[in-house]
């Protein structure tokens, strides 16, 4: 582990009301529930203090993770090397720009976003309910579902670069793909976002949104620790089908197992570390790609 000074970020965030946490299990920060610890992570509350927290690792050659919900990662169990920018429940804010036209700051929940919308008669993100991300996280993978992406509904995302600078990125610009965006290659950290929403029924809205939640709980292990789907869609397959029929159904490795309710989830049913997860997902790799000739990719983000 890189041995860093944090005094002036400790005083950064103190200075701006920060919340910060020294030490910090990640255990505590992702849906996992396992992995290491981080010398320090903050919380900005707003973007001139992220702006301030970045210029000062730009300058004394800090190394930052952003962290969202930590519902889509895996950290080491050696922890993260350098601190941990967590974009979440302080950046907060939603408006409503014009009749069609969301802001949203990165912090929050999709699923408070997606309450907004449907309070406001707006249709187009009932996709993205129930999927427990942060809008920054959402933007950053293009998380989708049932037939939905970010991509459609995502007009203009803002940031603050690695310099401190502030900017945005609109339209083709952002890059998106299947579970990517620009994001994933700049290193920018998303403060918040715009949406193009179209006007709807709300007794509709929020039938769509109920349906969706409850298709979730029928199919997802939401009983315990994951981060959702473990691997990315094989083009022309489903992850979830061709573990199935390599027989993983409730295959462990130490405290990490392949879900019996859906074979796309890999969870953490008693107590796993993050080398359980990493092990079970290697073995699961390698017997699809043995049996099955398809070579699978984590969606899940790998975080030391
Ligand atoms: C039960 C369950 C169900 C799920 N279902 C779905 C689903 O249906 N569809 C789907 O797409 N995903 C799903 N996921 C995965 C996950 O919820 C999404 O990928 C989500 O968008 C991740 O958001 P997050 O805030 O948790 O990001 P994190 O996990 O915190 O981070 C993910 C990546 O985004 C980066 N990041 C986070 N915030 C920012 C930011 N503000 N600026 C720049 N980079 C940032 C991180 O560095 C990391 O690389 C599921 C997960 C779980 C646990």
């Amino acid at each position: 582990m890189m041995v860093i000074d944090i005094t002036n970020l400790k005083n950064i965030a103190i200075e701006f009301g920060c919340k910060f946490v020294e030490n910090a299990s990640m255990k505590d920060y992702t849906t996992f529930k396992t992995g290491g610890n981080c010398p320090l992570l903050i919380s900005p509350n707003s973007v001139s203090a992220l702006s301030e927290i970045l210029k000062e690792c730009n300058n004394s050659n800090i190394p930052y993770t952003t962290l969202g919900n930590g519902s889509n990662v895996l950290v080491s169990d050696d922890g993260i090397d350098g601190i941990v920018i967590h974009i979440a429940d302080d950046l907060n804010k939603i408006t409503l720009l014009d009749e069609t036209t969301i802001f949203c700051e990165a912090g929050v929940k999709l699923g408070t976003l997606c309450n907004f919308a449907s309070e406001n008669s707006l249709t187009g993100l009932e996709f993205a309910f129930g999927i427990p991300g942060s809008v920054g996280g959402a933007v950053f993978m293009n998380a989708g579902a049932y037939g939905g992406e970010m991509k459609d509904v995502v007009t203009k995302v803002y940031h603050v670069d690695k310099a401190g600078n502030e900017g945005l990125i609109s339209g083709d610009n952002l890059a998106f793909g299947y579970r990517t965006s620009a994001y994933e290659h700049n290193g920018y950290i998303i403060t918040g976002i715009e949406l193009s929403l179209t006007k709807g029924n709300q007794a509709e809205i929020k039938e769509k949104m109920a349906e969706l939640l409850g298709k979730r709980k029928d199919k997802q292990p939401l009983e315990y620790p994951s981060a959702g789907s473990t691997f990315k869609r094989p083009e022309g397959y489903f992850a979830g089908a061709l573990i199935e029929e390599c027989g993983l159904k409730g295959n462990q490795l130490g405290g990490a197992r392949v879900s019996e309710k859906h074979a796309g989830f890999i969870i953490n049913y008693d107590n796993a570390t993050s080398t359980d997860i990493l092990n079970l997902i290697d073995f699961v790799k390698e017997t699809v790609e043995n049996e099955k000739g398809v070579l699978l990719t984590p969606e899940v983000r790998i975080l030391r």
